[in-house]
């Protein structure tokens, strides 16, 4: 993988032949959202390409809110991007721009093109409009309103610009081909009339210049020289060119387009998303089942497992789908290191030690990651009486069960070797305590020589633990079923969020502070909410199991 990612990816090639031909001096790249969503893990590759891009050939990246659609755009979501970039680690320094800054430019530019004959004012309504495009076999029609004199264009649109005129009464249009094979260069429509109030601009403008049009003299404007975007846009970069040659930018930007980047049974779409968050299934745009950016860092991700991940995911120029099991395997290799190893009961039961003397509390010196010596040791409480797994007791064990059944010994975590003697069974024949015996020879591992012991399993002193909330997710969506419905519809996983408030963890736990990760062995690596969790309600979030589907590919 290290070769692989060494070797250049296909817009690496690119930028350095324009540096090398002298078509631009510096590269600068951008990253452009529409403030109308939270970001999600597609938008975190398309800034780190961009960013690192920028990085890479000591060139600058730009930060720029394309809010140039009025309807769905609001400050919530500004702030959440700006907030989910920085975490990210990706500096526009002082480079934030916001495309409606350049209305006067694009108002300037639309004039440009209708002095040149390059565009027009034009009366069809939207439905004609498109029955006039024609389709991929039949060639459009010219509009009626297409030779409209350079005067009567001019003024027509100084008047749809001072409000003269309704929604959808007139639009602006480029006069290119209504014979070309390109679609998007069939006379698209440039300017439209809409009287709304913007959320930077207020009620300054009724006229809003449509996306294709505005896209290019805002990377023209800011001197962007790679614009890059995703495949959905490679028919339109011909009327990209167009516009940026017809306005005469001196040195235009060029487009390039790459994959998209999608999860295999995951929601990514903003749309999608904002679905789920309207309609109540998920609790917000950070609910940790989403792969929102905000939602990503709560449920425990790291800014360095999301950039392994997109380094891995690599720069493609064909549409594919990624596992999740790619994301969690960089998690757990991010912070398998660099996070102590602690111990959580989840689903717990008492056991107690009948020769352990009562009322004493030994602390246990254990390291906390006994592959990283750096990290240190800390204390851990061990008395009589303890929490257990459930899971880890039965009474009846299948073959192959190394641990807790009557009559055999296991080893304590960190501590001693203990045998089941007896256990306790309720009315309805639930186990509700399991007695055991130690053997004060074996402490911390030591003594055991020649002894049968297979298994190992985890706990916590009963007196020093604290109690907890722990929540575990699965998938969002159903992975049998598939993702999407025919009619639009998702097929929900009913079990996405389980809530266990009974876990019991180390006492340390409890003095943590939101957004610290820990392995709790066995268990799986775990934050702090970033939210919910006090001291004195400790909540945990289960950011992955220890568990593996995910093979790391080959290396060549
Ligand atoms: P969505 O499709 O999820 O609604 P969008 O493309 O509408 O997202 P924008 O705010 O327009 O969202 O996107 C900002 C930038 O992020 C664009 O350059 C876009 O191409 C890029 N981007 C969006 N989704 C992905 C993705 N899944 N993978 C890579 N880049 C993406
Ligand atoms: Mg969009």
């Amino acid at each position: 993988m290290e070769e692989a990612q060494s070797s250049k990816n296909f817009i690496e090639l690119e930028i350095e032949k324009d540096l090398s031909e002298g078509v631009y001096k510096s590269v600068c790249t951008r990253f452009p959202p529409e403030p109308n969503g939270y970001l999600h893990i597609g938008h975190a590759k398309s800034i780190l390409l961009n960013y690192g891009l920028a990085k890479e050939y000591g060139g600058k990246f730009n930060m720029r809110f394309d809010d140039t659609n009025p309807t769905k755009e609001k400050q919530e979501f500004v702030d959440s991007i700006l907030s989910d970039i920085k975490w990210l680690g990706a500096d526009w320094e002082d480079r934030l721009y916001f495309a409606s800054n350049y209305f006067n430019q694009m108002y300037e530019g639309a004039v440009k093109l209708i002095k040149k004959g390059k565009a027009f004012v034009c009366d069809l309504t939207a439905e004609q409009i498109k029955e006039y495009r024609g389709d991929f076999t039949t060639p459009g029609k010219n509009s009626p309103y297409r030779d409209r004199s350079i005067e009567e264009n001019l003024e027509l649109f100084e008047n749809m610009k001072n409000g003269k005129y309704a929604d959808g009464e007139k639009v602006l249009r480029a006069k290119i081909d209504m014979a070309s094979p390109n679609i998007n260069m069939r006379d698209p429509v440039i300017y439209r009339v809409a009287h709304m109030t913007h959320h930077n601009t207020g009620d300054k403008w009724c006229i809003y210049p449509m996306y294709d049009f505005a896209h290019p003299i805002e990377d023209a404007v800011e001197g962007v020289t790679h614009s890059i975007c995703t495949l959905e846009f490679e028919d339109h970069r011909p009327l990209y060119d167009w516009v940026v040659r017809e306005l005469e930018f001196p040195n235009p930007p060029r487009q390039i387009e790459f994959a998209k980047l999608y999860l295999k049974d995951v929601v990514t779409g903003k749309r999608y998303i904002k679905k789920l968050v309207e309609d109540g299934v998920v609790d917000g745009w950070d609910d940790p089942r989403l792969v929102s950016i905000s939602a990503l860092r709560r449920r425990g991700f790291t800014p360095e497992s999301i950039k392994k991940f997109v380094d891995l995911v690599g720069v493609a120029k064909a549409n594919s789908e990624v596992d999740y099991a790619m994301l969690e395997y960089c998690i757990r290799e991010d912070l398998k290191l660099k996070k102590p190893r602690m111990m959580a009961v989840l689903d717990p039961i008492k056991l107690i030690i009948d020769n352990y003397p009562e009322g004493e509390t030994e602390w246990l010196d254990v390291d906390n990651n006994q592959e990283n010596p750096e990290l240190g040791s800390r204390k851990v409480p061990f008395s009589r009486e303890l929490y257990i797994e459930r899971e880890d007791f039965m009474e009846e064990p299948p073959k192959k069960y190394y641990r807790l059944f009557p009559g055999n010994e296991v080893r304590l975590m960190h501590a001693y070797f203990v045998k089941c003697v007896d256990y306790k069974k309720d009315e309805n024949g639930n186990i509700t305590e399991i007695h055991c015996t130690y053997d004060p020879e074996t402490k911390c591992g030591k003594g055991f020589e020649g002894r049968k012991v297979k298994g190992t399993i985890h706990w916590v002193s009963a007196k020093e633990a604290v109690k907890a909330e722990v929540r575990l997710y699965e998938n969002l969506v159903d992975e049998e079923k598939g993702k999407l419905n025919p009619d639009g519809t998702m097929n929900l996983n009913p079990n996405s969020l389980k809530v266990l408030t009974n876990a019991y963890v180390e006492p340390e736990l409890a003095n943590v502070e939101p957004e610290d990760k820990f392995q709790f062995v066995r268990q799986g690596f775990f934050c702090a909410d970033m939210k919910d969790f006090t001291k004195e309600k400790p909540v945990f979030n289960r950011i992955v199991s220890l568990k593996s589907s995910f093979k790391l590919p080959l290396q060549k």
